[in-house]
């Protein structure tokens, strides 16, 4: 494919949470590479507060007037199911669910209400399983299907006044992970990006020189290769942003084995510290496999030296 214009014809995009940002690029791009997209978006604040039709319908607008197809849809990602329904309504078939929309609902852990907290987890958990579980029978069915979940550097590292988000974030990793290896069988390909760009989420907390090198456009060439059918990669984790594209990976440290005779205890522990955190020599695990592995090799080992 490398050299050719990547092209979407004849399939339908769900993009959720479309009616701004990075969901707005995500939608005008495939709709300007032939595919039918499902323009999805509640409408509400950046915290999650209010709801409406206009932000979604600007987008459809935008991509009809220039000849594309797309069809709007005003419901929270928790109605996941509707999304869908309003895809197969219009077009017949999904073939791509884009999982984006998001909120933040920033506070320091200890002034955090349980509103906060079960907000993000309804948005950005919630919505991206009942988007990916009304998707999957389709998906399975025809054999075909590309989901990209929206993860966070937020959720890869923590960030300060985002608790409810960090972990909303980085639980986009695991479901990604696991529906990666589900849909292998069935040609559905799962990837997760933590993307950085300038959007209203972040408008209020970069400078205006910053935002002008996170431009939201600079995001989408990664998506679409990772949608489009000619790709084999799933189960990945990617940082995008500002053009900068790489892919994250588990790396695990030499380790320290604690054997029968040290007696397993903390002081035996603290003793062999060193190799826990010793990454001079790293290994690269991609499964709980390797773990297990790594205690048949030790195992076999003869005693330590006293
Ligand atoms: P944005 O606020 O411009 O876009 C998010 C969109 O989602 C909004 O249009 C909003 O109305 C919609 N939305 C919110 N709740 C919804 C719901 N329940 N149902 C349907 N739609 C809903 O922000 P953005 O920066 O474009 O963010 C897109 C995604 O990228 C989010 O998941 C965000 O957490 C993630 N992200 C963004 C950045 C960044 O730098 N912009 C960094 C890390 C992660």
């Amino acid at each position: 494919m490398a050299g050719e214009q990547l092209r979407y014809d004849g399939q339908t995009v769900v993009v959720t949470g479309a009616g701004g940002g990075l969901g707005r690029a995500y939608a005008l791009f495939f709709a300007s590479r032939g595919a039918n997209v499902v323009v999805n978006d509640l409408g509400g604040s950046f915290k999650g507060e209010g709801g409406g039709s206009k932000a979604a319908d600007a987008v459809v607008n935008e991509i009809t007037s220039a000849g594309g197809k797309a069809t709007a849809n005003y419901d929270s990602v928790e109605n996941g199911d509707k999304i869908i329904e309003t895809a197969i309504k219009a077009y017949g078939r999904v073939d791509v669910l884009i999982n984006n929309a998001g909120i933040l609902r920033d506070i320091s852990f200890k002034n955090m209400k349980d509103q906060d907290w079960d907000l993000i987890m309804k948005v950005h958990v919630v919505g991206a399983y009942k988007c990916a579980r009304a998707a999957w029978p389709h998906f399975r069915k025809q054999k075909y299907g590309r989901v990209i979940n929206t993860a966070s550097a937020a959720g890869l590292f923590g960030s300060f006044g985002q608790t409810n988000y960090s972990a909303a974030k980085l639980a986009q990793v695991g479901f990604t992970e696991t529906l990666a290896k589900e849909g292998a069988k069935y040609n559905i390909h799962a990837n997760v990006i933590a993307p950085i760009a300038a959007s209203r989420m972040t408008a209020t907390v970069m400078p205006p020189e910053v935002l002008d090198k996170l431009k939201p456009e600079w995001v989408v060439p990664l998506v679409a290769v990772l949608v489009h059918k000619s790709s084999e990669e799933t189960g990945s984790i990617f940082e995008v942003g500002g053009g900068h594209i790489a892919k994250l990976r588990w790396q695990r440290a030499k380790g320290t084995l604690l054997r029968a005779d040290d007696s397993f205890t903390p002081a035996a522990l603290l003793k062999k510290w060193d190799g826990v955190a010793d990454f001079s020599e790293p290994s690269y695990p991609t499964g709980p496999a390797n773990f297990m592995e790594l205690l048949e090799d030790a195992h076999k080992l003869p005693p330590n030296d006293p």
